[in-house]
C-alpha cells in the first residue's frame, strides 16, 4: 500500500502520457497516485479514468509556481476539482504568460547566437504540453547546441543564466486561496529546494505561508536525505502542518528520479499520510 503524490506527465514536462504513468504506477504496486503537472490539470481526467479502471486511489493535483522572494516556491494542490471554473481560468492565463515568455526565450537565445525557433521546441514536446524550460533544453540537445540537459541549463536556461526569462507567477496567497476554492489542500512542494533569504529559516518561511492558509509541506521527497526528512517531519509536527510525499517523477526528463521512490530510495507507505489528505482520494 504505497503512494506517490507528486508526478508529472506529458501535459507539462514529464515524458509519460497520463495513461502510461498510471499504468506504470500500477505495475509498481502503487495504490494511491496524484498527478501534479506544472500549472495545468490537462492530464488529470485521463489519469483518473485509468486509475479507476485499475482500482487505484487517485488524487487530482496541480503544481503551481508562486513567488518565493527570493526565487520561486512551488505549491501542490491535492484533491482539487479539475473542472473548477476559476482554477481553469487562472491556469489558462498562466499558459498564455508561458507562451509569451517562451517567445522571449527564443528571442534571447537567438540574440546569444543560438539559431532556434519555436517550431524546434514544439517538435520535441508532446502535443498539447504546457511548454517550459525542459522542452527548450530538449530542443537545444536535439539541435546539437549543447551535449545534455545539464549544459542547457548551465549555459542558457538556469535561473541565473543568459536566456532565463522570469515567469509570471501567482502570489502564494492567491495560489493557496485558489487551491482551497477548488476543494483541495495546499502543500509547499520540496521545501528542501527553497531559496531562503538571509534572515529566514525553514520555520519562519513555513509560518509565513501557514498564515496565508498553507495546509502542509512535502516532508517526504525523493532527493531528501533521512536527516532532511526528519527535520521537515519535526517542523510539521511543531507547527501543526499536514505532510505529503512524492517522487517528482518526470520520466526521461529526470532519469535519476524513479516513479514511486520517495524516501531515500524507498517507496512511501500510505499509512504515513494524514487522514485529511487520504479522505480526498477517490476510492
Ligand atoms: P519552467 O516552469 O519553464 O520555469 O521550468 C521549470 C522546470 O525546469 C522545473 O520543474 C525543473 O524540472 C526544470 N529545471 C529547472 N532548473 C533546472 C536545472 N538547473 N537543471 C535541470 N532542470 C531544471
Ligand atoms: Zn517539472
Ligand atoms: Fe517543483
Ligand atoms: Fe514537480
Amino acid at each position: 500500500m504505497t503512494a506517490d503524490l507528486h508526478t508529472h506527465t506529458t501535459a507539462s514536462d514529464g515524458t509519460l502520457t497520463p495513461t502510461e504513468l498510471v499504468t506504470a504506477a500500477h505495475a509498481l504496486g502503487i495504490s494511491l497516485l496524484a498527478v501534479t503537472d506544472h500549472d495545468t490539470t490537462a492530464g488529470v481526467a485521463e489519469a483518473q479514468t485509468v486509475a479507476t479502471r485499475l482500482q487505484m486511489s487517485f488524487l487530482p493535483g496541480v503544481e503551481l509556481s508562486a513567488e518565493g522572494t527570493p526565487g520561486k516556491c512551488h505549491l501542490l494542490g491535492l484533491g482539487i476539482n479539475p473542472r473548477h471554473v476559476r482554477l481553469n481560468e487562472t491556469l489558462s492565463q498562466l499558459s498564455e504568460h508561458r507562451r509569451q515568455r517562451n517567445e522571449k526565450m527564443i528571442t534571447r537565445l537567438n540574440a546569444l547566437g543560438v539559431a532556434i525557433t519555436m517550431n524546434d521546441v514544439l517538435a520535441v514536446a508532446p502535443d498539447g504540453a504546457n511548454l517550459g524550460r525542459p522542452h527548450f533544453a530538449a530542443a537545444l540537445v536535439a539541435s546539437g547546441t549543447v551535449a545534455d540537459t545539464r549544459e542547457a541549463f548551465t549555459r542558457f536556461l538556469g535561473d541565473d543564466s543568459a536566456a532565463y526569462i522570469t515567469k509570471e507567477t501567482l502570489s502564494p496567497a492567491d495560489a493557496i486561496a485558489l487551491v482551497h476554492d477548488a476543494g483541495g489542500l495546499c502543500f509547499l512542494a520540496h521545501p528542501g529546494l527553497l531559496r531562503l533569504a538571509a534572515h529566514e529559516t525553514y520555520e519562519t518561511r513555513f509560518r509565513a505561508l501557514q498564515a496565508l492558509g498553507l495546509d502542509g509541506i512535502e516532508a517526504y521527497y525523493s532527493s531528501y536525505s533521512p536527516a532532511d526528512e526528519a527535520r521537515f517531519l519535526r517542523l510539521a509536527e511543531k507547527l501543526n502542518l499536514l505532510v505529503t510525499g512524492g517522487s517528482d517523477f518526470h520520466g526521461a526528463n529526470k532519469l535519476h528520479v524513479p516513479l514511486g521512490i520517495v524516501r531515500d530510495g524507498q517507496p512511501l507507505s500510505r499509512s504515513l499520510l494524514p487522514t485529511r489528505l487520504l479522505a480526498l482520494a477517490t476510492a
